[in-house]
C-alpha cells in the first residue's frame, strides 16, 4: 500500500474536490503547473501573507501567485482604487483608448531603462510572444535563440529545453520540445544556449549568427539563479554587434528586483523587455516595452487595420498585435497602485532584508539538523537547494538532492508553509517579522520531521 501522505489527514476537503475536479478538467487543474502530488490544495481565501484552505487550515504563502503578489494578498489600497475606478467609469472595461494606458505607459518609460514605447498584453506569455515577433520582424531573420531551463510561457516557440536534460559540460544542449504538439519545424527554428556559459554560448551563436533573429532570456534564471555580470554584458555586446534584438523576459523580475527590473539592477539594457506578474497587482497582465523604432513596427499608422481592411496611403507591411482586453482599466489601476506603493522609500529594502533573514535562518536550521542545504536567490525570491555546489544554472539544481527537498516540501505544506513543491519562495511587503518568525517555527518543525 502507498504510504499515507503527510497532508492527507488535514486536507480531506481538498481531496474530495480534487476527485470531482478530475471529472471536469484534464488532471483536475486549469494549468499543468498547478498540480502536485497527491493532489493540489483547494484554497478558499487569503489575507496579507496567509492563505486559507477549504478545510480551515492556514498557510503562510510563499508562492504568492508565482511571484505576482509583491504586496501580498488583499492590499487595501489596491482594493479601494479598483472599486473607485469601477464606480467612476461605470464599467470594468471601455474597449477604447483611455487615460490609464497613457499613465502606465509613461510610468514604464520613466522607470525601466530599455523601455521607450509600450504595448500591453493580458499575460506574460503574450508579452514574450509579441516581443519575439517584433524582434524577428525587425531583424528579418527566422530563428530564435533561447536558454536552457528558461521559461517564457507555454506556447510552441519557447516550449523547448525548459526542462533540463543531461549533457556534457561545454557541449551544446540538444534541442528538445517539452510538450506534445510542438512541431518539428519549430524545433528546427530554435537554438538553445547554456546560461552563464559564455564560451559555449558564443560558439553556438557564431555558427548560427546569420539566421538568428532574436535572443531571449530570463536575466535571472527562474527568478533565483543570478547571471554572471560578464555573461550578461558579453551577450549584450555580441547581439548589439550583430544587430540581433536582445529580449529580456522580465515577467518575473520586473518590479520584483526593483523598479527598474533586472536591467536596472545589473546595468545591462536589452532592446525589448517583456513584463507581467507584479505589474498587474494581482490581475492578469503583460507588457512589452523597448526601443522606439522596433516598437513602431506595430504601429497601425504604417499599415492600417488588417481585420477591417482599412489601410493607410503608404500601405506598409503589417506587424499585427491585438487583444480584446489589452490595457484593461481595472488592471492598470491595480498596477499603478502597486508601483506607487513600491516607490515608497525603503519598500524593496525591507522585503529584501526579510528575505535575507529567512534564507540565513533556514540554512542554519538545516545545518543544525544535519542537512546540507543552501538558499540561492536574488532580491525577494530564493530557492532551497540541497547541495553544497555553487548554483549557476538549472543543471546544478537538477544535480542536487531533489527527493529530499520534495519530502521536506510535503512536511512544510503540512506545517502550514505554502509553496508549490520544488519551487521557489517569493516574499512580499506583508511578510513582516511576525510572519517570518512563525515561518521559521513551522520550518524547523518540518525539518525535524524530515530527520525522523
Ligand atoms: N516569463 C517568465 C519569466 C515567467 O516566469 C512566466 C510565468 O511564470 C511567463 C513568462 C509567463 O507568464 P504568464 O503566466 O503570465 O503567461
Amino acid at each position: 500500500a502507498r504510504p499515507v501522505h503527510p497532508l492527507q489527514n488535514k486536507t480531506r476537503g481538498s481531496a474530495k474536490r480534487y476527485e470531482e475536479a478530475k471529472q471536469w478538467m484534464p488532471g483536475g487543474v486549469t494549468a499543468n503547473i498547478k498540480y502536485f502530488d497527491p493532489y493540489p490544495i483547494f484554497m478558499e481565501s487569503a489575507s496579507g501573507a496567509y492563505l486559507y484552505d477549504v478545510d480551515g487550515n492556514d498557510y503562510i504563502d510563499y508562492n504568492l501567485c508565482y511571484g505576482a503578489l509583491m504586496l501580498g494578498h488583499g492590499n487595501p489600497q489596491i482594493l479601494e482604487a479598483v472599486q473607485k475606478q469601477f464606480e467612476q467609469m461605470g464599467t470594468p472595461v471601455l474597449g477604447t483608448p483611455h487615460e490609464l494606458e497613457l499613465e502606465m505607459a509613461k510610468r514604464l518609460v520613466e522607470l525601466v531603462p530599455g523601455v521607450e514605447s509600450v504595448r500591453f498584453t493580458n499575460s506574460g506569455l503574450e508579452a514574450t510572444m509579441f516581443a519575439l515577433r517584433l524582434a524577428r520582424a525587425w531583424s528579418g531573420k527566422k530563428k530564435v535563440a533561447k536558454f536552457e531551463g528558461h521559461y517564457h510561457g507555454g506556447y510552441d516557440q519557447v516550449l523547448l529545453n525548459v526542462r533540463i536534460r543531461e549533457r556534457k559540460q561545454g557541449m551544446p544542449p540538444y534541442v528538445c520540445a517539452d510538450s506534445m504538439g510542438v512541431s518539428e519545424e519549430i524545433r528546427k527554428q530554435t537554438v538553445v544556449l547554456p546560461f552563464n556559459d559564455w564560451a559555449t554560448t558564443e560558439q553556438i551563436l557564431n555558427q548560427e549568427v546569420c539566421s538568428i533573429g532574436a535572443v531571449i532570456l530570463e536575466p535571472v534564471q527562474a527568478g533565483f539563479i543570478p547571471p554572471d555580470l560578464d555573461f550578461l554584458k558579453n551577450l549584450r555586446e555580441y547581439t548589439h554587434h550583430y544587430g540581433i534584438p536582445l529580449i529580456f523576459d522580465e515577467v518575473k523580475t520586473g518590479f520584483r528586483v526593483g523598479l527598474s527590473g533586472a536591467q536596472g539592477r545589473y546595468g545591462v539594457t536589452p532592446d525589448l523587455t517583456a513584463l507581467g506578474k507584479v505589474l498587474g497587482g494581482g490581475f492578469p497582465v503583460g507588457a512589452v516595452g523597448g526601443r522606439r523604432e522596433m516598437m513602431e513596427l506595430a504601429s497601425p499608422l504604417r499599415s492600417g487595420d488588417i481585420l477591417s481592411g482599412e489601410r493607410n496611403q503608404e500601405g506598409g507591411s503589417t506587424l499585427f498585435h491585438s487583444g480584446t482586453y489589452n490595457g484593461h482599466p481595472m488592471i492598470l489601476t491595480a498596477g499603478l497602485k502597486t508601483i506607487q506603493a513600491l516607490e515608497e522609500k525603503g519598500a524593496y529594502q525591507s522585503v529584501e532584508d526579510a528575505t535575507m533573514r529567512l534564507q540565513k535562518e533556514m540554512e542554519m536550521i538545516l545545518k543544525r539538523n544535519g542537512f546540507c542545504g543552501q538558499a540561492v536567490g536574488v532580491g525577494t525570491i530564493f530557492n532551497l537547494v540541497f547541495s553544497n555546489k555553487p548554483v549557476r544554472e538549472a543543471q546544478d539544481v537538477l544535480d542536487s538532492e531533489r527527493t529530499l527537498r520534495r519530502k521536506l516540501d510535503n512536511f512544510l505544506l503540512e506545517k502550514g508553509i505554502y509553496i508549490k513543491p520544488l519551487n521557489r519562495f517569493s516574499l512580499s511587503s506583508v511578510h513582516g517579522p511576525e510572519a517570518i518568525a512563525e515561518t521559521l517555527t513551522r520550518f524547523e518543525a518540518g525539518v525535524k520531521q524530515l530527520k525522523k
